[in-house]
C-alpha cells in the first residue's frame, strides 16, 4: 500500500521516490516508504483546506462531543494494536520494546484526555456593562495545521499534536521525521479506521524540503513543530512571511540538582535513568548533574559504576536496558561532542567510546559516558548532545545550585533532590524550566502542560493549554436593541 494520505486516498509521491527505513540495531532495511514532493505537500494542504472549508466543513462543524467520540475510538484502536505499534517503534528507533509499549499506552491516555476535554469549556459570557448587549467569547479551530515531529519519540510526539488539533476541529497535514515514519503511517490508518472524514487527516513523508514546503505554504494556518533548536529557529523565520501561528518545542539541557541530604541509592538510581534512558535521546533527559560538595565524589563514582553495567542490545531482547543511537550520523555528532568535552578539559570517568562487543558492532551503539569536573562555560555543559553523555558540576549552597540550574539558554525541565521539603519548594519555584520534578525525574501527565522556557520553545503541549494552541478566541458582541448612535450629527 502506498504511504502518503491525501484527501482520503493513499498514494505514492509524485516523483515515485522512496526512502529506506533502517533498523539502528543492525542497519537492516525494515521498510521502503514513499517520499513526498512539494507538489504532494501542496495537494495535501489543498485537501486539508477543502475539508476545513473556511470553518464550514463537515469536521469543524461536527459537534465537539462527536469529535471527542472519534478520539476515544482512536485510543481503543491504539491499544488494540499495541503489539504491532510497539514492534514498529522499536524497529524504527531501536528503543526497548517495553518503552515502546509504554509510549502506546501513554498516547492512548492522551487521546482519551482530549476526547474528554473536546466539549468542555465552549467559551464564556462577558459582562458588557449593558443590559441590551450579550457579549461572549467562543472558540474556533485555527484551520489547516501542519504538524512536524522528530525521531526520538515518533508516536508520542505526533499524538500530542494530532489529538488536540482534531479535538478543536482543525484539519491536519502531518509529517514525521524521515528517519522514523512507521508508527505515524499506522496512526494515519487508525485515524481513518476510526472515521476521520476524507481530507481531515493528511500524511506526507520526507525530510527538510517537505517540512519547509509545509511551513511556507500560504494555506497553512498553524505550524506545530517539535525538533532541534536550529530547525525551530528556521521555521519561525519562514513562518513570519505568512504570519502563521507557530508552536515550537525544542531541545533542553536539563539540570538534575542533588543535595547532600538525599538517600544516595535512590538519587543515583534515578540520575542514571534520567540521562541514559533511550540512550539519552530524550529532550528532557537529565544530562546536567549538579551535586552538592559533601556527596560529590561518592555520587559520581556510584553513577559511573552503575553506568558501566547498563546492558546495551537489541530492543527486542528482554535483557536489553538501552538500545542504540538512531543513526550513524547522530552517533558521529555525539562522538564529536565528546571530543569537544575532552578538549575543554572535562574529566572522562567512564565511556567515551563505542562498545567492543562483536554482537553490537552492526548497530549505532555508544557507551554511557560520564564527564566530571565540568564548568558552566563548557560547550558540553551548555549544548545538547542528545546522546548518553552526562556532565557533572558541583555546588555548595542552595543559591549556587539555583544559579547553575538556571544558567542555560534552554528551559525545558529540571529536578531537585532533597529531604528538606521547604528547600525543595524554594528551588522548584526558582528554577526557570517548563517542568520541575521534586525527588523524581521524568514523569509527565496528559493533564499537565509540557513545554519550555527560553530557547526550549514557545507554546505548550498537553493540558488545557495544549488545546488552546489549536483554537482562535472570538468575541461576539450582540446588541439586542440597536438604535442610532448619532455620533455624526449631519
Ligand atoms: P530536527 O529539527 O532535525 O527535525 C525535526 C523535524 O523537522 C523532522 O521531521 C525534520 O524532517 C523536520 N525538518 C527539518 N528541517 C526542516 C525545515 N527547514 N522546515 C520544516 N521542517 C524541517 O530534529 P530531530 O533531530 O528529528 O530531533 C531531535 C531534536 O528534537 C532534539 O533537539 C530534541 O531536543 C528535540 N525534541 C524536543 C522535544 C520537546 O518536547 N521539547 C521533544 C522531542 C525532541
Amino acid at each position: 500500500m502506498p504511504n502518503l494520505l491525501i484527501g482520503g486516498d493513499w498514494r505514492a509521491g509524485s516523483s515515485a521516490a522512496q526512502r529506506e527505513v533502517v533498523n539502528p540495531f543492525d542497519q537492516s532495511v525494515v521498510a521502503k516508504v514513499d517520499e513526498a514532493t512539494a507538489d504532494d505537500v501542496d495537494a495535501a494542504v489543498r485537501a486539508a483546506a477543502a475539508a476545513f472549508a473556511g470553518g464550514a466543513g463537515e469536521w469543524p462543524r461536527t459537534p465537539a462531543g462527536e469529535r471527542g467520540a472519534l478520539l476515544r475510538r482512536v485510543a481503543d484502536l491504539l491499544l488494540r494494536d499495541e503489539d504491532d505499534l510497539a514492534r514498529l517503534e522499536t524497529l524504527d528507533t531501536g528503543k526497548t520494546v517495553g518503552e515502546s509499549r509504554q509510549d502506546v499506552q501513554d498516547v492512548a491516555a492522551v487521546f482519551r484526555y482530549y476526547a474528554d476535554l473536546a466539549d468542555k469549556d465552549p467559551g464564556r459570557l462577558v459582562d458588557a456593562g449593558r443590559r441590551d448587549v450579550v457579549s461572549r467569547v467562543v472558540y474556533e479551530p485555527v484551520g489547516v495545521c501542519a504538524l512536524i515531529t522528530p525521531w526520538n519519540y515518533p508516536l508520542l510526539q505526533v499524538c500530542w499534536k494530532v489529538a488536540p488539533a482534531l479535538a478543536a476541529g482543525n484539519t491536519i497535514v502531518v509529517k514525521p521525521s524521515e528517519v522514523t515514519p512507521l508508527t505515524t503511517i499506522r496512526l494515519a490508518e487508525l485515524l481513518q479506521e476510526a472515521g476521520a472524514p476524507a481530507g481531515v487527516v493528511n500524511l506526507v513523508l520526507g525530510g527538510r524540503e517537505v517540512g519547509a514546503a509545509m511551513v511556507e505554504h500560504p494555506d497553512v494556518d498553524l505550524v506545530s513543530f517539535t525538533g532541534g533548536l536550529a530547525t525551530g529557529q528556521g521555521i519561525l523565520r519562514a513562518a513570519a512571511e505568512t504570519v502563521k501561528k507557530v508552536t515550537v518545542e525544542l531541545g533542553g539541557k536539563n539540570p538534575n540538582i542533588v543535595f547532600a541530604d538525599v538517600d544516595l541509592d535512590t538519587a543515583v538510581d534515578n540520575a542514571l535513568t534520567a540521562v541514559f534512558l533511550h540512550s539519552g535521546q530524550v529532550c528532557s533527559a537529565g544530562t546536567r548533574l549538579i551535586v552538592q560538595d559533601e556527596i560529590h565524589d561518592e555520587f559520581v563514582a556510584a553513577v559511573a559504576e552503575r553506568a558501566e553495567h547498563i546492558r546495551l542490545g537489541n530492543g527486542f531482547d528482554p535483557a536489553t536496558e538501552s538500545g542504540p543511537l538512531v543513526s550513524g550520523e547522530h552517533r558521529a555528532s555525539v562522538e564529536e561532542y565528546v571530543a569537544t568535552g575532552l578538549r575543554e578539559g572535562a574529566r572522562l570517568v567512564t565511556g567515551g567510546r563505542r562498545p567492543e562487543e562483536p554482537e553490537l558492532a552492526g548497530g549505532f551503539f555508544y557507551l554511557p559516558t560520564v564527564f566530571a569536573d565540568c564548568r558552566r562555560d563548557m560547550h558540553v555543559v551548555q549544548e545538547e548532545s542528545f546522546g548518553p553523555v552526562l556532565t557533572v558540576e558541583r555546588f555548595s549552597t542552595e543559591e549556587e545550585a539555583i544559579a547553575l540550574g538556571n544558567d542555560t539558554d534552554y528551559g525545558l525541565a529540571g529536578a531537585v533532590w532533597t529531604a528538606d521539603t521547604a528547600r525543595a519548594e524554594r528551588v522548584a519555584r526558582a528554577l526557570r524550566h517548563g517542568t520541575v520534578w521534586i525527588n523524581d525525574f521524568g514523569p509527565y501527565l496528559p493533564q499537565a502542560e509540557w513545554g519550555g522556557f527560553g530557547r526550549s520553545g514557545n507554546g505548550r503541549e498537553l493540558g488545557p493549554s495544549g488545546l488552546a494552541e489549536y483554537r482562535e478566541a472570538k468575541h461576539i458582541w450582540h446588541n439586542t436593541a440597536p438604535e442610532p448612535a448619532r455620533w455624526f450629527k449631519g
